[in-house]
């Protein structure tokens, strides 16, 4: 173990936290194939555990995620990790407060996202959830650190913890990868419902001081149920 024997329990903690946190991705039919990857940040060290690369859903056992540095590289694991590695790793380099990144092409958000097009919040769990519009990144190819900075730039100053990546997908973060699973779930959910609001007109959107009251009181009153 390269990464020193103090952090042995939480990296075990943590490769069981994201195996078991992927199972959701198939449950909530956010992904197909080996599509789709969460990851964790290590707290208080440069090192975040991932999925691996090309693997069957089925497969995917605490083992067999593998643990890198926040430029990608591998530090523990026998597989290669997730091909968005090094979003993820820009993620936790520029955002100290994210702990947890979740990347899907879930079908509406997906949507959205060929379009280049923002979902406009015209619903309470929107405002709630995500404090605004969804933003759209930019255009940007894997192999470089373009997606990771698009996604931090997109979500700089915007309350939401979800980006649409125009013509790929969302990512989404969170305090903690379930925060991310979440967001990432939530966000199909509004995806789909504002797709179906579209097909007989246009939806209301909901003012912007309202917006803001909703996000406050959702995220101080309720910050601390017990499904959160
Ligand atoms: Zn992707």
């Amino acid at each position: 173990m390269t990464a020193g024997d103090g952090v042995r329990d939480t990296l075990a903690r943590l490769r069981a936290d994201v195996a078991d946190l992927h199972r959701m991705l198939t449950r909530y039919e956010l992904v197909t194939w080996t599509a789709g990857n969460i990851s964790a940040r290590v707290p208080g060290r440069d090192l975040m555990v991932i999925k691996p690369s090309g693997v069957s859903y089925d497969d995917l056992t605490e083992e067999r995620m593998v643990v890198t540095d926040l430029h990608g590289r591998l530090v523990d694991g026998d597989q290669a990790p997730s091909s968005d590695t090094d979003a993820h790793a820009y993620v936790y380099r520029h955002m100290p407060e994210v702990g947890g990144v979740v990347h899907t092409h879930s079908t509406y958000a997906t949507a959205w996202a060929a379009r280049g097009e923002p979902i406009p919040c015209v619903l309470t769990m929107m405002a709630d959830e995500f404090g605004g519009e969804i933003p759209i990144g930019p255009f940007a190819l894997i192999g470089d650190e373009s997606i990771g900075r698009g996604i931090v730039e997109a979500l700089h100053g915007s309350r939401s913890p979800a980006v649409l990546m125009q013509n790929h997908g969302p990512f989404t973060t969170g305090k903690t990868a379930r925060d991310a699973v979440k967001a990432a779930v939530m966000l199909e959910d509004v995806a789909r419902t504002v797709h179906i609001a579209r097909q007989l007109g246009e939806p209301i959107e909901i003012p912007s001081g309202q917006v803001t009251s909703l996000f406050h009181r959702y995220q101080n009153s309720y910050g601390q149920r017990t499904d959160r």
